[in-house]
């Protein structure tokens, strides 16, 4: 690829990128609105603008708060058309408010101190990838925040995108629906997306280290579990109380210690434990479970179930409501039906000249779900590490190859 698009893409994906994680926009799992922060219209509002801004048609910032905008296929491309997809929140475990970004340029491979995290350093050892980018020039938060590369610089790189082709008439591509959901990070990204504003294929710009591809994540439920227990004054207690508080502890305890997040990698899945609240009368268990097998999950349920029936038996009285939510699927039961998705994915990468990646995603996507609604949906490395912390980091020249990725994705999708 010509030096002046790369350099325009580079350009542009930087730009943009500091431009867009100023904008506070972390979304609240409590919330009841949707989308769940104000912060999330603020970007959606200047994204329509910089999409009208770009010749795209039909641009839209819907209720919901979702951006869609459509790019009319270049003459003489015949493809299907093709969504990229970002979204527009950031994790809620750490604040998105008044990130700075701190640059450092020429890298020298040396441990990195932020000036927000005090004394501590975050060294080669915790994020062993700084190694892979020495000499290079390294976007940090300072320490205090998130830096919202997930999933700003997907944004920032679908936009450099668009300004290349706006650029650049000779870059082929088919028609482009843009799409930027809202609460993706609090799994409610596809809830209210409109299904005729999205092309026949997808790619999310979402994956972490650059050259990732991601076509397979977990199969993901969440588990409610509602103890009902009975209170009655402790003085007076005895073969009377149940207390599901107690109880609820127990039943805890009882899972698999060794199937947790904290104890699994690669392609083991696990019980989480992510709120237990609760008193003597009910208590609340909230758990997810993952793996990338679904009869693995199927098991777990089993094991939640018959569990739940031996302490009914051990506490008479006691009564446990057992409720299974189906968050998401493992994408690869689709996308192995569709392995064009995938190897255009691959061989775009490969051209951009960044090793390919394949790791299945320990997560999921909003392209997991466009998958299952007709879509098949890869993820592409948006090019970010320790995401949802705040020593995230990316180095500039992820946000310059996966912008050139979507380029050139798109020149391949013409082919014949
Ligand atoms: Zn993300």
């Amino acid at each position: 690829m010509n030096k002046k698009i790369t350099a325009l893409l580079r350009e542009q994906a930087t730009k943009r990128f500091l431009e867009y994680v100023r904008i506070d926009t972390q979304s609240d799992p409590e919330s009841k609105m949707s989308p769940s922060s104000e912060g999330q219209w603020v970007l959606g509002r200047i994204l329509r603008e910089e999409l009208i801004e770009l010749g795209l048609e039909d641009v839209e910032l819907d209720a919901h708060c979702y951006v869609y905008a459509t790019l009319p296929g270049r003459a003489g491309c015949v493809g299907p058309p093709i969504t990229f997809c970002a979204h527009l929140d950031t994790s809620s475990s750490e604040s998105g408010a008044n990130v700075r970004p701190v640059i450092i340029r020429n890298y020298d491979g040396g441990d990195i101190r932020l000036p927000g995290s005090g004394k501590k350093h975050l060294t080669t050892a915790e994020s062993r990838e700084l190694l892979q980018f020495v000499g290079e020039t390294l976007i940090f938060s300072d320490g205090r925040t998130l830096l919202g590369a997930d999933d700003k610089a997907g944004i920032a790189e679908i936009m450099a995108a668009l300004a290349a082709f706006k650029a650049f008439s000779e870059l082929p591509h088919p028609e482009l629906k843009i799409v930027f959901t809202p609460d993706e990070e609090i799994g409610a990204g596809t809830d209210f997306i409109q299904m005729n504003r999205v092309g026949k294929y997808g790619y999310t710009m979402d994956g972490g280290m650059m050259g990732e591809i991601e076509a397979e994540c977990f199969d993901a439920w969440g588990m409610d579990l509602l103890f009902k227990g009975r209170n009655i004054h402790p003085g007076y207690a005895k073969d009377q109380m149940i207390n599901a508080a107690s109880i609820a502890a127990r039943f805890v305890a009882a899972l698999p210690e060794w199937e947790t997040p904290e104890h699994t990698e690669g392609r083991a899945g696990f019980y989480h434990v992510t709120r237990i609240e609760g008193a003597e009368n009910s208590a609340m268990v909230k758990l997810i479970i993952r793996d990338f097998d679904k009869s693995a999950n199927q098991r777990r349920m089993d094991y939640l179930k018959n569990l739940a029936q031996l302490f009914e038996r051990r506490y008479g009285g006691l009564e446990i409501n057992i409720n299974a939510k189906d968050q998401y699927k493992n994408m690869n039961e689709v996308l192995h039906r569709h392995p064009e998705a995938v190897d255009k994915a691959r061989r775009a990468i490969a051209l951009a000249d960044v090793a390919v990646r394949e790791n299945p995603i320990r997560g999921g996507t909003d392209g997991a779900r466009l998958c299952f609604m007709g879509v098949p949906t890869p993820n592409i490395f948006a090019g970010a590490m320790r995401v949802h912390s705040k020593t995230e980091w990316i180095p500039e020249v992820a946000l310059e190859k996966a912008s050139e990725v979507v380029v050139r994705l798109c020149a391949l999708w013409c082919e014949v």
